[in-house]
């Protein structure tokens, strides 16, 4: 399940793979970003935010120079589909849960294209590009070694290969794949909490944040990346258990937001560095969490059946008796 620790796990292995790299060939298999070709690029760095990754990249001089007198060349980035694909990620969807999309007051996306550097303009964004991801519920990035067999993933999954001398990165599934002025990142990711894996990371803030919406439940709150940016379902769901609240409490009812928030991070970067997530200390399969995934299962503090809610892509699972309603 990528969560927060999966997406920084992700970030390392492109760090790794890429970083310094002069890039030899891309191709990107979405629509909006088809006639990009990163070849000459270098990679700069891998990071993560929340849940959102964000590989940064340098133009070639040459690159540069030609975008800032013709942006419709084939082998310059597409500003304007990258802005276009990344307004469309914003876009709320009916089938999708809104845990990421921005407030009313967060920057919008969408509306920054009204005011965005007309066409030819690169120049004023300099030649740092940040190619952003999103791996949502089935997304993966791999590294393989040159001539490695790609098995990961079936190949119809493939959305984006970059090579480099040393390592190719293969990107599964991803979603809101855009390319934008590093310069802009705040606006795919401006709008979350504090980063849970983040080097600022704000255990003060992020409760602040949640307690400003009192009657939200406490399972929602925890989901919406504008409170705190890299809980998923699973996260959320050990971690109501291991504080015995259930995720159906209002905000407002929660005894210790700040324990929970601490809780949540510590259970995030304990699973750092490695792909099993386990909230148990465990790392058997099958002993890897106390609720999740475990329906029907008896608690392992009291036996009781463990339950499961679903609802679209948000799931939970609980112990009605050691999570009661309050
Ligand atoms: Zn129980």
């Amino acid at each position: 399940m990528p969560e927060g620790d999966t997406v920084w796990n992700t970030a390392r292995v492109l760090q790794r793979a890429l970083a310094g790299a002069r890039l030899t060939g891309s191709d990107f298999r979405v629509p909006q970003l088809a006639a990009t070709d990163l070849t000459g690029w270098t990679v700069h760095e891998s990071a993560s935010r929340g849940k959102h990754l964000l590989l940064r990249l340098t133009a070639p001089t040459d690159a540069a120079a030609t975008q800032t007198t013709d942006t419709a060349r084939a082998d310059a980035p597409r500003a304007d589909t990258a802005r276009a694909d990344a307004a469309r990620a914003d876009a709320p969807r009916a089938d999708a849960p809104r845990t990421d999309a921005p407030r009313a007051d967060a920057p919008r996306t969408g509306a920054a294209r009204a005011d965005a550097p007309p066409a030819g303009a690169a120049a004023a964004s300099g030649r740092d590009w940040t190619l952003h991801s999103h791996l949502r519920m089935d997304g993966a990035w791999r590294a393989y070694a040159p001539g490695e067999r790609w098995a990961a993933r079936p190949a119809h999954l493939i959305r984006v290969v970059l090579r480099s001398p040393g390592a190719v990165a293969v990107g599964y599934h991803l979603h809101e794949l855009a390319l934008i002025p590093t310069a802009e990142e705040e606006s795919l990711v401006g709008h979350l909490g504090p980063d849970l894996l983040g080097p600022d990371w704000d255990p003060d803030e992020a409760v602040r944040r949640l307690a400003a919406h009192p009657d939200e439940t406490i399972g929602e709150a925890l989901l919406d990346q504008r409170n705190l940016a890299g809980v998923g379902n699973l996260y959320k769901c050990e971690v109501l258990f291991l504080r015995g609240v259930s995720p159906w409490t209002p905000v407002r009812a929660v005894p210790d937001l700040a324990g929970t928030v601490g809780l949540a991070q510590r259970l995030l970067a304990a699973n750092r560095g490695r792909w099993t997530q386990s909230t148990t200390g465990s790392l058997h399969r099958g002993q890897t969490s106390y609720v999740y995934g475990r329906r029907a299962q008896p608690c392992r503090r009291c036996g009781t059946a463990i339950r499961k809610e679903e609802l679209g892509e948000r799931v939970t699972y609980w112990c009605p008796a050691c999570q009661p309603d309050r």
